[in-house]
This record gives structure tokens, sequence and C-alpha cells, in this order.
């Protein structure tokens, strides 16, 4: 069991990418899993190579950057009747619940990561999923998350950590901390390269990134970002 080894589910979305900073600072060792479940936008795979690969030239620690792997679950679309994987309008579902919600999409993303981390020998998995923005994901509430810890580590017989470094992170904050883990070139690199658009968009650049601007993914970063810079600003803030 290698107490010092990390696996980050990574999607190449800001989030994810501020996930991976941290662990890297945090691990002696880290890898990365993604999963391919029918998105419709390729475009997130695509960015996801980008961040990958100028990370681990952009950090101190990017030395600790190892192995990529990529699951393919097409299982998770064909059950799947949602914004994200089919062309219905993104919007709230009666149960008050986005459309864009995969049911239990993270539950599998996080098991399926425990089982490549059981064969590589890494104690923590770390994952973006964030209470403050997305509360209506109850699969991202850390409850959930304390219970699928025990549940893996019964189940395999290993302990296994869940580690989310955003739980309580709004979005302003994500972006603080990407400054705080990174400097200026962290914070360029997510804004150039990640891709966090629920519509696929990649033609318009915005201070805070490329994107449509009006979709739900879209107004938090850009929210997000609009907060961040104005604390910065503030005579009284430190930062950049
Ligand atoms: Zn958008």
């Amino acid at each position: 069991m290698t107490t010092g080894a990390a696996l980050v589910l990574f999607s190449g979305g800001q989030d994810s990418t501020v996930c991976l900073a941290w662990a890297l600072s945090h691990f002696e060792a880290v890898e990365t899993i993604g999963f391919r479940y029918g998105q419709r936008h390729a475009v997130e795979m695509a960015q996801r190579e980008i961040v990958l690969s100028e990370i681990a030239s952009l950090l101190p620690t990017g030395r600790r950057l190892g192995a990529d792997t990529v699951l393919d679950l097409p299982a998770l679309a064909a059950i799947s009747d949602t914004a994200l994987t089919r062309d219905s309008e993104i919007s709230f579902a009666a149960s008050g619940l986005p459309t864009t919600f995969v049911p239990g999409r993270n539950l599998l993303f996080l098991t399926y990561a425990a089982a490549l981390a059981y064969r590589r020998s890494i104690g923590t998995l770390v994952g973006g999923m964030c209470e403050t923005d997305f509360s209506g994901y109850p699969d991202c509430r850390r409850a959930t998350l304390d219970a699928l810890e025990t549940a893996i580590s019964l189940g395999m017989d290993r302990s296994v950590a869940i580690a989310t470094p955003l739980m309580t992170v709004d979005k302003a904050g994500t972006w603080a901390l990407a400054y705080e883990l990174g400097g200026d070139g962290l914070v360029s690199l997510i804004v150039e390269e990640t891709h966090t658009c629920y519509l696929g968009e990649r033609t318009h650049r915005h201070p805070w990134g490329y994107g449509c601007g009006t979709c739900p993914a879209c107004e938090l970063r850009a929210k997000g970002w609009k907060r961040w810079r104005e604390q910065v600003s503030s005579p009284s803030h430190p930062g950049p």
C-alpha cells in the first residue's frame, strides 16, 4: 500500500484540473483516470490530453505525474437520458435535479477508480466533487462519499480514502486555489485549455475561458471568475 500515491478523477475541466494540481502538491506519485461514457462533445476528451501534458511541465511537482488511464463506459450512456448524453434541452427536471445529472455517475466512476487504484496499490482517490455549487447532485455530497469510502474499503478489504479538496470551496475559491497552487501559469492553463461548457462551445474566448457563456456550467465559471477578480483587486487582499 503506497499511502504517498493518489489517483485523480480527471475530466479536463476546471475543477478536476485544480484537484490534479492539489494532488501533485500533496502526494509523491499521482496517476489520472478518465471516462468515456457518451458525452456529446469529444472536445472534453481532447482538452484533457492537452491539460495533462502542459501541467506536467508547468508545475515543479509535475514530475510526480504518472500514468493516465481512460475507461470506456458505454453502459452509462445506455441507461442515461440526460442533457449531457442526449440532445435534450438543459433545464431542471421535475425532481429539482438538473437534467445534466447522470444518476449514480460519481458512484460508478469512483468504484472503477478504486478497482484501478487497488491494482496500482494507490491508497487515495481524488475527485472534484463539490457541495457548494452543485448541491443538487446527491452523489457529490460528502455524506455519500463517506458511505462509499466505507463500502469500497470493506468490499476490497483495503483502506481507500476519497479526498475531495473542493468539497466546501465555491467557484471563486477554486480560482483562488488554482493561483495558490500554480500561480499565473496554472490560472492561464485553466483559462485557455480546460473545458467546462455543457454545449461544447470553444470558439468564443471570455476572460474566464472558452464557452457559450450561458449554460449553467459557463455561468458558474464566469461568476466565480468575476468574484475572484473582485476579491484580488480589493486593496485589503494580498493576492495577484
Ligand atoms: Zn456553456
